[in-house]
């Protein structure tokens, strides 16, 4: 019988899985899929083989059974799972939790004091914290007595220095969490392995990581650790991101608050759901749609994003003491050569020499041989570190990626 490990990613109306196939100890893409919508008229169901052919896709309304509760969705998952690969054991189940405040410092067997820990981190990340909580109970009665595992956004940041865990607030904040924990953590260990095998005399160095998706991030790394990240406290800090406003001017919200008369949802949906490219564009969150369309508000908001991604470059740089090379990951730093194009334009101060032709065509490497700094593109794969890593944890590894986990330095690992 072969064995499958399950990863969830729970969100507020949504839940994203992974299946691996884990029967050699070495996790193995079998399938990708999503149910969205759950709690609106109509939920989707969708699933994609590891070559992304579709596996099938089916619509949920009031006739055929909606799907409004994290337990429905996980059930339905299971229930595809057991018809589409009959004869498997599902051995484990890997979580992505947004927030493992300052206790998680790495990736944890889920127990009941783990769930009462999760729960009491709810204020520090409200509307994430608790979908993920529920895909975790969900998951505990679709499978019960099966090992689960949960795998944080915020660890690989955790060893920060003071100065870059802080905000200059009075230190009883701090004292009680209002840090900068950053996000995006488990991309962010994916790629600084994954440079290790491309690249590994420049993953020993002074890296500058790009996630740039509909969430966007930058991250400093300086030996393989992280030391700083544009996201703070929550997920709103840093770039503009799709819909999320990125680095913003405390005194704005004393402003919405004051002036406007804003209530703190009101704010809220302002800064999460209605700023960054879709705020600033008035047309769409999408890059793509905003590539393609003429509109100046378009290019604008085009033009903003570049503008705060090159100063984190350089910000960041300059908190590594320099820059030995820089990654590009996520949805549009993997596909947008454009956006890659304007923001490593004239970056030879820095050592950066872009070659055009390979950034066209999306190579992994698109610096010049004349470069100083060496420019990737690593496609990150978040459902296979957190696969790893939940193997890892219940010691059902294979020796290399259990190898790789311990010191980050092993060689060959299933490619992405
Ligand atoms: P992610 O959240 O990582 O899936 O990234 C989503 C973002 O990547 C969206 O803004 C997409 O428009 C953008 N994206 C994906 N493919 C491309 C592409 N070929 N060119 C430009 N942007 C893209």
């Amino acid at each position: 019988m072969s064995k499958t490990l399950i990863v969830l990613n729970a969100g507020s109306s949504s839940i994203k899985f992974v299946v691996f196939d884990v029967t050699e100890g070495k996790p193995v893409n079998m399938a990708t899929g999503q149910v969205e919508g759950l709690g609106a008229s109509v939920s989707r169901f969708t699933a994609k083989d590891g070559e992304g052919q579709s596996l099938g896709e089916k619509d949920f309304d009031k006739a055929s059974g909606a799907i409004s509760t994290h337990t429905q969705a996980v059930d339905l998952i299971l229930k595809w799972i057991d018809d589409t690969f009959p004869g498997t054991e599902v051995v484990a189940v890997g979580h992505r939790v947004v927030h493992g405040g300052v206790r998680f410092t790495k990736p944890v067997q889920i127990n009941d004091d783990v769930v009462a820990a999760l729960e009491e981190l709810t204020p520090l990340a409200p509307l994430h914290q608790p979908h993920n909580v529920a895909g975790i109970r969900a998951a505990q009665a679709a499978f019960p007595g099966v090992p689960q595992v949960a795998v944080f956004d915020t660890s690989f940041h955790r060893g920060h220095p003071f100065v870059n865990d802080t905000f200059a607030i009075p230190r009883e904040y701090y004292n009680e969490g209002v840090r900068r924990y950053g996000f995006h953590g488990v991309s962010y260990e994916y790629v600084t392995r994954r440079l290790k095998q491309i690249a590994p005399l420049d993953a020993e160095g002074r890296v500058v990581i790009a996630h740039l998706g509909n969430g966007a991030s930058m991250c400093a790394v300086r030996y393989g650790h992280s030391i700083a990240s544009t996201m703070g406290f929550s997920a709103l800090d840093g770039l503009p991101m799709g819909t999320r406003c990125g680095n913003l001017d405390a005194g704005v919200l004393l402003y919405l608050l004051d002036q406007k008369g804003l209530s703190s949802s009101e704010i809220r949906e302002i800064l999460y759901s209605k700023s960054g490219l879709l705020g600033l564009s008035g047309i769409s969150q999408d890059m793509r749609e905003l590539e393609a369309s003429d509109k100046r508000e378009a290019r604008e908001a085009i033009d903003y994003f570049v503008f705060r991604v090159r100063r984190e470059v350089g910000a960041l740089s300059a908190a590594l003491d320099g820059l030995d090379a820089m990654v590009f990951c996520g949805g549009i730093g993997e596909n947008s050569w454009r956006v890659r194009e304007r923001v490593l334009q004239g970056m030879q101060w820095i050592g950066i020499d872009l070659d055009e032709e390979a950034n066209h065509r999306n190579a992994r490497l698109i610096s010049s041989p004349l470069s100083r700094v060496r420019v990737y593109i690593v496609r990150t794969n978040e459902g296979l570190m957190i696969a790893e890593h939940t193997l890892t944890v219940l010691g059902l590894a294979a020796p290399e990626i259990q190898a790789f986990s311990a010191d980050g330095t092993a060689a060959q690992r299933p490619s992405a």
